[in-house]
């Protein structure tokens, strides 16, 4: 069976250039799959347009919830539970205050539900976020989105790469490029595991030094091929230096330095990748070769 090449682009932070990187790799050859997987802001679907969509809810956990019908006001749930999430609020009818589930400092845990002598106390589903999967124009793409307030991005993440896996197998697909969150957590950790090769985007400050190295460090208790991609390289090449100098010692090949152009943002706004919207630039050229090498290295 053909082996399926997942590449998740990954960044210690926002806005290093990450989501435009995956479109522009997303939209360079046929039969790709898409997984978004930055729940918590999921944009990448706004580039690619995907259409005849399927979408499924995803319970991301579970909130307590009394039945004042049947609770006696006893106070015991509010005694036991760990997360403070229960309080007596202020009410007429209540003189020594009402039992009162904060949704918002609720885990979920059940605890509640299960000490309640008089089962006044439903553990109601959080359906509000959801995933979905559709056709762009280059192949298929699944993205989710968490709904605010919600838990559970790593598993949300979880469920995106495996719809990612089967449209991939289905579909014939060879490709599956990953579009991570930005930072260290438990969202980025569900976005390498797994993974054949991470290339991690980083811009030529002190701090996109910092945050590189940290999500690297991160990939590195990973059996993942390593790689660097470096944006805006020419605004400081000193930095670009340094960056590079560090990836070198560590053995991580940098397998693109894409110049500062105005029109990434541009062909954002228009809704493309810059590979469509601007193919014969420096930049795209440069991420023509960051794909051959990426490509390439899926065959050796
Ligand atoms: S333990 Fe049950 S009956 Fe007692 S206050 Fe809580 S919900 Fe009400
Ligand atoms: S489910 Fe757990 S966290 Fe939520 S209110 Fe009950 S005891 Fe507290």
């Amino acid at each position: 069976m053909q082996k399926i090449n997942e590449i998740s682009i990954l960044s210690g932070k926002g806005g290093t250039g990450k989501t435009s990187l995956a479109a522009a790799l997303a939209t360079l050859q046929k039969n790709t799959v898409v997984a978004d997987c930055d729940v918590d802001a999921a944009n990448l679907y706004l580039i690619l347009e995907p259409e005849d969509y399927r979408t499924e809810k995803y319970i991301s956990g579970h909130k307590a919830v009394i039945n004042y019908d049947i609770c006696i006001q006893c106070g015991l749930c509010k005694e036991y539970c760990r997360f403070n999430a229960i309080e007596r609020m202020t009410e007429p009818d209540y003189p020594k205050g009402k039992i009162t589930i904060v949704e918002t400092s609720c885990d979920g845990c059940w605890l509640c539900s299960r000490i309640c002598s008089v089962n006044a106390i439903d553990m109601a589903p959080c359906d509000k976020s959801y995933w979905s999967t559709g056709n762009y124009q280059y192949g298929k793409m699944i993205h989710a989105r968490l709904a605010p307030g919600e838990e559970n991005s790593g598993k949300l993440v979880n469920v995106v790469r495996e719809q990612a896996r089967i449209t991939a197998k289905e579909s014939g697909a060879q490709n599956i490029i990953i579009d991570g969150p930005p930072g260290t957590g438990c969202a980025a950790i569900a976005s390498i595991t797994g993974a054949d090769k991470v290339v991690v985007v980083t811009e030529p400050t002190g701090t996109g030094l910092h945050d590189m190295k940290r999500i690297l460090e991160l990939a590195g208790r990973f059996q993942v091929k390593k790689y660097v991609v470096i944006n805006k390289s020419d605004l400081n090449p000193d930095m670009t230096d340094c960056i590079r100098s560090w990836c070198e010692k560590e053995d991580i090949p940098v397998i693109g330095n894409l110049p500062f152009d105005p029109r990434m943002v541009h062909a954002m706004v228009a809704c493309k990748s810059i590979t469509e919207w601007a193919p014969g630039s420096e930049i795209s050229t440069v991420i023509k070769e960051i794909h051959r090498f990426l490509s390439r290295v899926q065959k050796t």
